[in-house]
């Protein structure tokens, strides 16, 4: 073999025909190094389907950077815009763990990082009674951390340090987190790893299916935009990490909250971080 490979490299040929026969150990020592080199190959090829690096666990590199996490400070405005949470804990089967790895032992993202907002489309009690209702089944869990109800209240379903199931196959931009590998099934990313999910109560006339309805009330972007603010102080979450489910799902089955406002939302969210005094690289205009 290792002659046929000679006389095909043709200068390299042309040179070993010009100093006659090629010595045995010469060919001895290219077997070897092929063997060898194949050797190596595959065990590269191995190493690198179970370990991908770096691409298929990206995590984004056009997001805005993370702020300093501060929790004093986001104690500090909590007390200042007198927020309560009532406490209604969803039932254990619908949320988890914030997972530190991947199926390939690498370290993936845990900490909150992402906002995002949803609508529950049921009502209150109805969306309280879901939540608490046991799922063992993968496919019909769902979660948010918070639930804001009509006339503005706050109820806690899940901790913040916990992984609620807001949104199943999502990502940011081009940003996701895949706890499998990305040639086995269910290996679409998701972002609720990092991710903390706030719901809206709809109003009456959003139960169905319809693109709109009535939208959210005052008290409602007014406790929204000052949770936010807490959690951005909390977390060290910048504005342009805010989002909406629409806007990161991925399944092409998810769209709201319809009828969101962002501008009525800036305008609570400003007299909020005023309130608290919070510089303005929290905001929507930081760099
Ligand atoms: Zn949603």
């Amino acid at each position: 073999m290792a002659t046929f490979l000679l006389q095909g490299i043709y200068p390299l040929g042309e040179k070993l025909r010009g100093l006659g026969t090629p010595p045995r150990a010469l060919l001895l020592g290219i077997l070897l190094g092929t063997l060898l080199g194949s050797l190596l190959g595959l065990a590269g090829a191995r190493w690198w389907r179970l370990k991908p690096a770096g691409a298929p666990f990206a995590q984004g590199q056009g997001l805005q950077p993370l702020l300093a996490a501060n929790t004093a400070a986001a104690r500090r405005c909590a007390r200042l815009l007198g927020t309560t949470e009532v406490l209604t804990l969803a039932d254990p089967s619908n949320y988890g763990e914030r997972r530190r790895r991947d199926q390939a032992g690498g370290r993936v993202p845990a900490a909150p990082s992402l906002v995002v907002l949803h609508e529950t489309v049921l009502s209150l009690p109805d969306t309280l009674r879901l939540f608490q209702t046991p799922h063992p089944r993968d496919a019909d869990q769902a979660s948010y951390h918070l639930l804001i109800a009509n006339n503005g209240t706050l109820f806690r379903l899940v901790p913040d340090q916990k992984r609620a199931f807001g949104a199943g196959w999502s990502a940011w931009g081009d940003a996701t987190i895949r706890h499998r590998l990305a040639d086995t099934p269910l290996a679409a990313g998701s972002i609720n790893n990092v991710a903390l999910h706030v719901s809206l109560e709809s109003p009456a006339d959003g139960r169905g299916d319809g693109d709109g309805h009535a939208g959210y009330s005052t008290s409602q972007y007014r406790s929204l935009a000052q949770q936010v603010l807490l959690w951005q102080l909390r977390w060290g979450i910048p504005m342009r990490r805010v989002s909406t489910h629409n806007a990161v799902d991925r399944s092409h089955s998810r769209r709201d909250p319809r009828s969101f406002r962002w501008e009525r939302f800036d305008q609570a969210w400003r007299q909020a971080a005023q309130r608290c005094g919070v510089p303005e690289r929290y905001g929507l205009e930081a760099r």
